[in-house]
């Protein structure tokens, strides 16, 4: 049996991992089908403390994995399909094998949240991407005109990184002021190769029966006027939704979909404790994640003792 299980290797589940592996408690740490979270998507990540000139997401999530396992962790590519939570030992299936343990931290974070528009499901990897630095660079998208859609931080990051390879890119935003930080809105609208489009959304993406995008219809939600928009890609940067389902109806989540925090990173199941993403719908920052992976992780280890006397 385990003493710890931590699922997700965000900087959450990767910080909690570098703790209770310093604590001698051996974690098992489930990668899920992302290995290293949405940060290994990210370009430079500019705000992590004690990387002035900043450091790329993916290497600083591997460098997190390399520090965990240093220290003892045992990180596994695996998915968990089903988590019992009703009885001690918490028991989890994880691609078909069973596995139990005495504590359970959930760092599974959050996944890109979808328009939900015609066109956009049956045009995924065919011109509609949520990942500008996964699917920027493609031959496709070259000296082509793309479209990002959203106003926060991450439409700001993908508008501003696909400039390099765009002819233009096209910011569609559903208000008229951005949700992005001061310095992000700032570079964006600064930037001559971004044009933005006021509060418009869009309604379908073309054109599903080429196979291959080739604009997006849009509403001004002002004026009601419906436009097209020709352009090679659609990059989606709108949010994102915790990663929880797999614990409805066992813990407490919000209507939203994120897990209600307790005392000391808990839930109402004794031994099991959350962090990250999953449960956070507010600062949602790689630094925060960390820090709730590390109360995490003290929290468990402090139950872990309570349990031997
Ligand atoms: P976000 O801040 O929640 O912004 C989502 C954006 O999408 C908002 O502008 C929102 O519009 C828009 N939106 C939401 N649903 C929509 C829909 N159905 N149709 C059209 N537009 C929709 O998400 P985020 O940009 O992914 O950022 C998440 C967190 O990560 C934030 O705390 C952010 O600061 C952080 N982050 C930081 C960095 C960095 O520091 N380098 C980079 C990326 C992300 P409204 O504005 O009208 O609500």
């Amino acid at each position: 049996m385990e003493n710890v299980v931590i699922i997700g290797t965000g900087c959450a589940g990767l910080t909690a991992a570098i703790y209770t592996a310093r604590a001698n408690l051996r974690p098992l740490v489930l990668t899920g089908v992302m290995p290293g979270g949405l940060l290994t998507t990210t370009s430079t990540v500019e705000n992590f403390p004690g990387f002035p000139e900043g450091i790329d997401g993916f290497e600083l999530m591997t460098r997190m994995q390399a520090q965990a396992e240093k220290f003892g962790a045992q990180v596994k590519f695996g998915t968990v399909e089903s988590v019992d939570l009703s009885k001690k030992p918490i028991r989890l299936m994880v691609d078909g094998e069973a596995v139990e343990t005495q504590t359970l931290i959930i760092a599974s974070g959050a996944g890109h949240r979808h328009l939900g528009v015609p066109g956009e499901h049956e045009l995924e990897k065919k011109g509609v991407t949520y990942c500008a630095t996964c699917d920027g660079a493609l031959p496709m998208f070259r000296n082509q005109p793309l479209v990002v859609v959203g106003g926060g931080d991450s439409a700001c990051e993908e508008a501003n990184y696909l400039t390099r390879f765009s002819s233009e890119v096209y910011l569609i935003h559903r208000r008229d002021t951005l949700r992005a930080s001061r310095i992000m809105a700032d570079r964006t609208l600064a930037n001559p190769k971004i044009k933005p489009v006021w509060d418009s959304v869009v309604t379908a993406v073309d054109d599903v029966a080429a196979g291959k995008v080739t604009g997006v219809r849009l509403k001004n939600l002002k004026t009601g006027a419906e436009t097209r928009l020709g352009c090679a890609g659609v990059f989606v940067a709108i949010g994102h939704l915790p990663n929880s389902q797999l614990f409805q109806g066992q813990l407490a989540l919000d209507e939203a979909g994120y897990f209600v925090l307790g005392r000391g990173m808990g839930t109402s199941v004794p031994g099991v404790f959350v962090a990250g993403d999953c449960a956070d719908s507010v600062y949602r920052q790689a630094i925060t994640a960390a820090g709730m992976g590390c109360a995490a992780a003290i929290e468990a280890e402090r139950y872990l003792a309570g349990l031997c006397g």
